[in-house]
């Protein structure tokens, strides 16, 4: 890892696990990132950045920029500032170069580390005076919770047609070029409630309904680019009552659009069969939570974060995931977007760490794309 060393200067260095050993100390699960918030406020500032927040919380900023890269577009730079749980009281742990939590927390590197190293890329690009293109930031809140921030975004706030977000897993060098497009359900069945010991045969279980529906219906991994689930169930009131409501939400996702309408379809079958069947009733709610990227080798995004990784040592390595991001929303919003891995393994996880070399080299890799005169 001497390349890494001799890329971030020394103070740099410093500058990113300090900053993402305060970063993870601050709580900030979904819906709660006032206080991140208010102190990756104070960065910005000092980063030379204009910063303002909006209506659902999404921290923003921008700043011009100088030398040679004053005259490139303005790149966006991306990171959630929110944590899943178990996030409260989180207190990391170096261990032979790795930072851990103390194993009953998370640790927050998705997608803290992911904050901390665009930090101190722009502190470092500010200090140098080296030259640096125009730079926009969005930190979103609940990305975790369903992309919330990033949906609720003004995108007419942000100039950039270009993005960079931090919020992969897997190693530095990776690169998101294909991720799913997701639909989201909501299922309600509706039967009959009857007294279950004096008068069951008035009865129609929605409970039962829904188990005969979902027993034989795929889920799982469907295929190789095909995901589907049904995460919520909710019904019934007491075991002398005949349930005559249940209600469910699932999720399937591709990475192939017709794929997803048939597990789509699929499932909503399975629901109206068991429920025509047993003489009940059932509403399906399809909502469309993304869209999916496909983002070609050759486009310029992926072109300029791979010179920047080769600068830097790194090899760049397209990968294709099963998970949304914030990247999402913004390619689907016409932003031309790379969703970067740099080294956080095991996210949601009390497992999950991040080593310090991996936190420097992505420091590293965005310092070069900023200062980067083709932009
Ligand atoms: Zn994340």
């Amino acid at each position: 890892m001497s390349t890494t060393r001799e890329n971030l200067p020394g103070d740099a260095a410093q500058f990113v696990l300090d900053t993402f050993l305060t970063l993870v100390r601050i709580d900030s699960l979904s819906g709660d990132e006032g206080a991140v918030a208010e102190r990756l406020r104070g960065y910005l500032h000092d980063a030379g950045c204009q910063v303002w927040s909006d209506h659902v919380g999404n921290l923003l900023a921008r700043r011009a920029g100088h030398g040679a890269g004053g005259m490139l577009p303005p790149l966006l730079l991306s990171a959630h500032m929110d944590t899943v749980e178990p996030g409260h009281g989180i207190q990391p742990r170096i261990v032979h170069g790795v930072v851990r939590s103390d194993g009953t927390t998370i640790l927050g590197a998705d997608d803290k580390a992911g904050v901390a190293a665009i930090l101190t890329a722009l502190r470092q690009t500010n200090h140098t005076g080296a030259s640096c293109c125009p730079v926009e930031v969005v930190f979103s809140v609940q990305e975790e919770v369903g992309l919330v921030g990033a949906k609720h975004l003004d995108l007419t706030q942000l100039a950039a047609k270009t993005a960079i977000v931090m919020d992969s897993a897997g190693p530095v060098g990776s690169i998101v070029a294909r991720a799913p497009s997701q639909d989201t359900m909501t299922i309600e069945i509706t039967g009959h409630a009857s007294h279950a010991g004096v008068a069951p045969e008035q009865g129609v279980s929605a409970i039962v309904v829904a188990s005969k529906a979902i027993a034989v219906m795929r889920l799982g991994r469907i295929d190789p680019e095909t995901t589907a689930n049904i995460g919520v169930i909710r019904g019934g009131m007491a075991t002398n009552i005949i349930p005559a409501h249940v209600t469910m939400r699932g999720e399937a996702r591709s990475l192939d659009e017709a794929r997803l309408a048939a597990q789509t379809s699929h499932m909503r079958e399975c629901f109206e069969t068991a429920a025509r069947d047993l003489g009940a009733k059932v509403e399906f709610w399809v909502e469309r939570s993304y869209s999916g990227i496909n983002l070609s080798p050759e486009s310029a995004v992926v072109k300029r974060v791979s010179r920047a990784m080769a600068a830097t040592g790194v090899a760049a390595s397209l990968i294709s995931t099963g998970g949304g991001s914030d990247a999402n929303i913004f390619m689907g919003a016409g932003i031309e977007t790379a969703n970067l891995g740099f080294g956080m393994m095991g996210p949601h996880s009390v497992e999950e760490h991040i080593a310090v070399a991996d936190l420097e080299q992505a420091a590293s890799i965005l310092i070069a794309v900023l200062s980067d005169p083709q932009g």
